[in-house]
């Protein structure tokens, strides 16, 4: 409940650090805009060309100004982005869904059954525990939303391939068409209502899998369900590729 709390604040922040962004940047470009049309002037006959030169001074200090402006805010973008430092760790995906159930049971309604499935043998992944967390509540909360009449949501993981760990979060729900598929990890995409999605939960995940050298699956059918599959490296496979890394190394991502 708490990381739940904690991710529902993350998220607000988010949505308001973009929509300000959007604001500033929105502004500067506004005024350089207005400055750039000063060049109109050069089309205007002249008898004396130092006003004019005048008024370009003036709109070229203008500009930069401006751009200034707006490049600091992007500053202020970049530096909020390197402030998420995940702290990856090895550890064993089917004890830790294990170990969710508590609190994904307490995201569902009494009308949806929470299906935990994990074999005895430990799957090795190397990823935020914390954000493995937060993910699984991303979803298993999709899960739920498309569910609204009740039924079955299934977590489960199992190896996949060659040295691959599928984690898949399956409910018999709505279902996606194929145009929601598609635009799926599209930052802010969303079909709920304003102010109950954001639109982020899908692209986060994506993004952190990607980083973490896996790959995020999306099987949907119209009126029968979905499936969200995550697919990441067996932490056992890829020690053999990577350097070795502390068990909790500190990676800032950028
Ligand atoms: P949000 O949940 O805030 O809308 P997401 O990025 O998590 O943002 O999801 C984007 C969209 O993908 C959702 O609005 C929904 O239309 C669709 N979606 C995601 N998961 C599911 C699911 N399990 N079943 C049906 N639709 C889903």
């Amino acid at each position: 409940a708490r990381e739940q709390l904690l991710h529902a604040q993350k998220m607000d922040a988010v949505g308001k650090l973009a929509s300000g962004i959007a604001h500033d940047i929105h502004n500067v470009l506004g005024i350089i805009l207005g400055f750039a049309r000063t060049r109109q002037r050069l089309d205007e006959p002249q008898d004396d060309l130092a006003p004019v030169a005048q008024e370009l001074a003036d709109a070229l200090e203008g500009t930069e100004l401006a751009a200034r402006r707006g490049a600091a805010v992007c500053r202020k973008l970049l530096n909020f982005s390197r402030r998420s430092v995940t702290l990856t760790e090895t550890f064993d995906v089917a004890e830790a869904l294990r170990e969710l159930r508590p609190l994904l049971q307490q995201l569902l309604p009494p009308n949806i059954r929470l299906e935990i499935k994990t074999p005895d043998q430990p799957l090795p992944i190397h990823f935020d525990r914390n954000q493995f967390e937060l993910a699984l509540l991303n979803l298993v909360t999709n899960a739920r939303d498309a569910m609204q009449e009740g039924g079955v949501c299934v977590v489960g993981a199992e190896p996949y391939g060659d040295g691959q760990i599928e984690i898949a979060i399956r409910d018999n729900g709505s279902g996606m068409s194929a145009e929601a598929v598609q635009r799926a990890f599209e930052p802010f995409f969303t079909t709920k209502p304003v102010g109950v999605g954001t639109g982020l939960g899908l692209s986060v995940v994506y993004d952190l899998v990607q980083r973490a050298g896996g790959d995020v699956i999306i099987d949907s059918t119209p009126g029968f369900g979905t499936a969200v599959k995550i697919r990441l490296p067996r932490t056992d496979s890829v020690t053999a590729q990577m350097p070795e890394q502390s068990p909790a190394s500190l990676r800032v991502w950028l």
